[in-house]
Parts: structure tokens; sequence; C-alpha cells
């Protein structure tokens, strides 16, 4: 095991690509593009990118002679995906108490190279972007940066160091163990009490590489002492976050299930909450007059990856509770024009599975533009990179996927990417889908398909088969 997880590292060293920086112009082109704001999606579809940028996208580009032509066929062109709720440093399994030992014994060098995977998978995903909001032993900060060095391939990271905590709350790494097993977490450990020392948490996570500051504000569903819903910070704990975050430049993302913690977060003007599960109309009503962003994650995979991985019952009733609420939250928060942010909290479910919620979001309500934009658009501007990212125009980082078919009819489209490029560089590509017009391959039924390795050779499309 740990001599494949060193393969994967060498791998991902020699697969991380680099743009053209030589003045070489690059053409996308597609049959449709989607450019992450408008409400429409425009056919044909090219972007030309030149050291990075976007030079120019749309529908009426006129491809120079010289560029070189990239031909993505039936798909549809769309901004790099953006996450902004993803823990990359670690996967949760099937089993439960394996999970807890592996975190207990593992050395950090070996969970990092695990997450150099887990990078990998969330960019093959499509997602070039992410807000990882909580780490451990600084595997983000380390996985941050050897992404932006070009060492290993992944999203590019703004990262939040540790969860600030209450003691004994959702994010005190010790919840759960005996007194005396494990050394009392300090401020080094993002445990800590009163405002002041609220205050000397942000600075410590920011000293030590911090763009963004994560605050747990409430109960959570896979902590095994506390109530999901419960406030578990003081308005005046909320607010020296939130104040001395802003005051060093950073944005402020509050985990909060529960309606008292949430409005203590939002009065004390944090930029997100995340999950929001329990939210009832008076903290909506607030975030809505605050433009405070929901940032909703609804680990589709988490009740049954409970149940088959042991998990202690109490923890297994908050995850019913808290993801069976979520939509009709969502619904109402939809209802009241909150703005809606994207974020998966992947590591509870696999990174790189995040392209399935975007069908949750239209199930909720949202129209399929308005689902993508989440993750486009309007994460860029929860994430602050709004003027670099996010959209394609003309000027912006040359962060460009592809995904077959077109999105806006069909958003299980997003669950299949064929195209990464990021900064310029592309990262990932399949073969282009044929044509509609040739008949789709044979066998069409599932149960030939199952049986694949039996069928002559090219008879059923194989995972991986249109790999290039
Ligand atoms: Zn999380």
């Amino acid at each position: 095991m740990r001599f494949s997880l060193v393969l994967v590292a060498v791998a991902a060293l020699t697969e991380a690509a680099e743009a053209d920086s030589d003045g070489t112009i690059v053409a996308l082109k597609a049959r449709r593009l989607y450019d992450g704001k408008s409400d429409r999606v425009v056919s044909p579809g090219v972007v030309l990118v030149k050291d990075g940028k976007i030079l120019a996208a749309g529908d009426r580009v006129t491809i120079p002679a010289e560029a070189r032509v990239i031909e993505l066929g039936d798909a549809t062109l769309l901004p790099g995906l953006m996450d902004a709720h993803t823990h990359l440093s670690f996967e949760a399994t099937n089993d439960w108490a394996a999970d807890e030992l592996a975190s207990l014994k593992k050395e950090p060098t070996e969970r990092a190279l695990e997450a150099s995977r887990f990078a990998r998978a969330t960019l093959e995903a499509g997602f070039t972007t992410v807000r990882d909001l909580g780490s451990s032993d600084a595997i983000d900060v380390g996985l941050r940066n050897a992404i932006a060095r070009g060492i290993v391939s992944g999203p590019r990271m703004l990262i939040a160091t540790r969860a600030i905590s209450a003691r004994g709350g959702h994010c005190d790494p010790t919840e759960g163990y005996r007194q005396g097993l494990l050394k009392e977490p300090g401020i080094d450990q993002g445990v800590a009490d009163g405002p002041d020392q609220m205050r000397a948490v942000v600075r410590f996570n920011a000293k030590y590489g911090a763009d963004v500051i994560k605050v747990c504000a409430s109960g959570g569903v896979l902590s095994q002492t506390d109530k999901v819903d419960s406030a578990q910070l003081t308005q005046a704990e909320l607010a020296a976050v939130a104040d001395e975050a802003h005051a060093l430049g950073k944005r402020v993302a509050a985990h909060a299930h529960g309606s008292e913690a949430a409005k203590r977060a939002v009065r004390a003007g944090i930029d997100s909450i995340e999950h929001g599960s329990f939210l009832d109309d008076e903290a909506l009503d607030l975030m809505r007059a605050k433009g405070t962003y929901l940032v909703y994650t609804p680990v589709p995979c988490i009740v049954d990856r409970l149940d088959r991985g042991n998990a202690p019952d109490a923890v297994k009733q908050k995850a019913k509770a808290a993801t069976g609420a979520m939509e009709a939250t969502l619904k109402r928060a939809l209802a009241k024009g909150v703005k809606i942010a994207f974020g998966s909290d992947a590591a509870v479910c696999p990174h790189g599975s995040q392209g399935g919620q975007f069908a949750l979001l239209a199930k909720a309500g949202m129209k399929p533009l308005a689902a993508l934009r989440t993750a486009m658009s309007v994460d860029a501007q929860l994430l602050g990179v709004a003027d670099k990212l996010g959209t394609l125009e003309a000027g912006k980082i040359a962060d460009v996927i592809a995904v077959a078919g077109d999105p806006s009819i069909d958003l299980a489209a997003m669950t299949t990417v064929m195209f990464v490029m990021k900064d310029g560089a592309i990262q990932h590509q399949l073969a282009p889908p044929r044509p509609q017009a040739q008949p789709p391959t044979p066998p069409s039924s599932d149960r030939a398909c199952k049986v694949f390795d039996r069928l002559p050779s090219g008879a059923c499309p194989k995972r991986g088969q249109l790999d290039i």
C-alpha cells in the first residue's frame, strides 16, 4: 500500500502539466459554451487561450490562423468549477472504526501522499479551485503549495488550516476520546475559550498559512458527544473571530447546522454558513438581509456509508436528521432569495464525485444554469476571486473544462468531465464524444454491459476506455 502511494506521487509529479508560455494561441472548440454567469448557452463555443489567460470566449470568436486548435466535438465548454467546501486531507471509508484508528496511527506524510490522490481526482472532476475548510498537521498547507508549484496535480486551493472550535465542540480534535489519552488541545489545534483566545487562534492560523478562517459555530454530524444543532460559541466569541479575520483581510466560513448558531454567526458578520440543515425563517431572513451565502452540502452518500460502516447510533441518527432536513431548508432559502454557493464537504463522500451535486440543486428547484452558476460565478464571489476566475471572459485565468452533451438540458453531464485546463495547461482529456447522428454503441442493455468482459472487444464502453 505504501509503495503504491509512492508510485502515485511519482506519477503525479511527472504528469503535472505546464501551460504554453511561448505566446502560442490555443483555440478550444466545442458545439456549445456557457460563460458561467449569463442565462444562456451559446453555440458554437470557442475559447482562445494565450499564456495561461483567456484571450476571448463566446460564439463569435474568430480563430487566428496560427492557433493550435483542440476540437472537443459534441461538448459544452464551461469555466473551471469551484467547490467552496472540501477536505482534501482525507476521505472516509465504509468502516467507521478503521477510520478512527487510522487517524491516530497514520503518519502525516502518508496522509499527505493520499491527499495528492484526492487532489487529482478533484481536478479530473473539473474542479480547478477549492476552498479547503479544515485539515490537520498542515497537510493542506503542503498540498496547496505543492500544487501551486506544479509538483503535484490538483485544484488551486484556498485553505483554512485548522477549523476553530469550542472546547469539546464539533471541531475539537480530541472530542470523543477519554480525558488524558490525548494532549488537551489549545489554539495550536484550533480550540479556544473566550473572545481573546478566538482572536489568538485566528492570528495563529493566519501566521501558519490560512487563506480563509473556518469556525465551527454549531454541533455536527460526525462528532460523538454533541447535539448536531447546538450553539457552541457565544455571540462575543463569533464576533471576535469575524472581526479579527476581516481585519487580516480573510473571509470566514461558519459550520452551522442549527438556527441559533447560524444567527449568531450571521450577526457576527461571517461570510458563509456551511451546511445550514435546520435553518429557520428568521435565520434565512437575516442571511438574505446581510448577503450571507449558504453553502449547501447534501452529502448524498453519508447515511448509507455510516450504516454500512457501523458508526455509533447517535451519529447515524444525526446524519439522517440533518440530511433529511436539508432539501426543505434549501427550498425555503431559494424562495427568500438567499445566495446559494456550491460546496460538497468532499471527504465525507468521495473526492471527485461532487459533480453529481448539480442535479440535487435542480431537484430542490434551481434551474440548471442557476445550479451551474453556484460552482462558477457565485463561488468565485464567495471566495473573493471573481476578478480572476469563475467565468469564461477575456482577461481571466484560463481554467476551462468541457463536458459531453448539454448540461443545461441534462445535469448528469456534469458527472463526466472530458477536458480540464487549469492556468492554460491541459490536465485531463478524454476522446471527444461520438457525433449524435451515429447510433449508440451496442449492446444497449445494462445486463449485457455488466458482462462486457466476455463480449468482443469494443462491444461495450469500458470505464477508462476513452483515455488518450
Ligand atoms: Zn466540512
